[in-house]
């Protein structure tokens, strides 16, 4: 990222510009929900509607029945926002298709990593008995994880995180080998400050990613580096089309929490 950051900056150019892909001002984020409680799966779905977000992210993955409580009393909430259920790895093969026929009957836009990461098998038979497209995020860190996820069909779409694919060389390559392979991409983060939001928000843009995208790290931290750059309001990050990644960072804040 610094070395992008450092040849966007001699060049007078945001990574949009260097890579010659179409600057766009803005991109949506999706709404978390992460609970073990329906009625606060609804209240949260309730409040990303009612403030504009465009789609939802639900964590699940424990237990059955009442996983499918929370999704049911989100999509009763708020039925009409992008849908991407997450379930982290947390499935057996049984529950995974019960899970996915159910989500079939109310609409789910995607249905992400329900079985472990090594189990593209898995996943690719599962796709088999199912309508509902399925993603993978912890089985894809690298283009050769990608690869194989593509020659064993086991997924629909791949999940793209900077921090995941060490960053912009090889998130950007696994991107452009999904895209290629004809897989729908979707963005998500880990807990990054907002240097590595706008990081990448440039590199979704250049994927053209238009699906709300799970980077909500700035809203878990306590303090961030960045002084100037992008502005996030609400489900909305308004991108700067500044030089590099397009931050200004706090040089004090660094040395404060620099690691010797
Ligand atoms: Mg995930």
């Amino acid at each position: 990222m610094a070395l992008y950051d450092l040849i966007g900056k001699q060049n007078n150019k945001s990574l949009a510009r260097l890579w010659h892909s179409k600057p766009k001002s803005t991109i949506e984020l999706s709404y978390l929900i992460s609970t073990e409680s329906p009625d606060e799966a609804a209240r949260k779905a309730r409040f990303a509607h009612e403030n504009g977000y465009k789609g939802l992210d639900v964590k699940i993955g424990f237990d059955l029945k009442q996983d499918l409580e929370i999704v049911d009393a989100v999509k009763h909430t708020a039925p009409n926002l992008y849908f991407r259920v997450d379930a982290n790895q947390g499935y057996s093969f049984s529950n995974a298709v019960k899970a996915a026929k159910h989500f079939e009957k109310i609409g789910v836009d995607i249905f992400e990593q329900p079985l472990k990461a090594n189990d593209l098998l898995g996943h690719a038979q599962l796709r088999r008995k199912t309508s509902v497209p399925i993603a993978l995020d912890e089985s894809i860190w690298t283009a050769a994880d990608l690869i194989q996820a593509v020659r064993f069909e086991a997924c629909d779409t791949a999940v793209i995180k900077l921090t995941k694919m060490a960053g912009l060389t090889g998130a950007r390559r696994c991107g452009e080998i999904g895209r290629e392979a004809g897989l729908e991409l979707v963005g998500g983060g880990l807990t990054e400050s907002t240097l590595g939001l706008s990081a990448s928000a440039h590199l979704f843009n250049y994927l053209e990613i238009e699906t709300p995208v799970d980077q909500n790290g700035p809203m878990f931290l306590f303090d961030d580096p960045v002084e100037e750059g992008p502005r996030i309001e609400e489900s909305t990050v308004h991108l700067t089309d500044g030089a590099g990644i397009g931050c200004k960072v706090n040089s004090s804040k660094l040395e404060k929490y620099k690691v010797e």
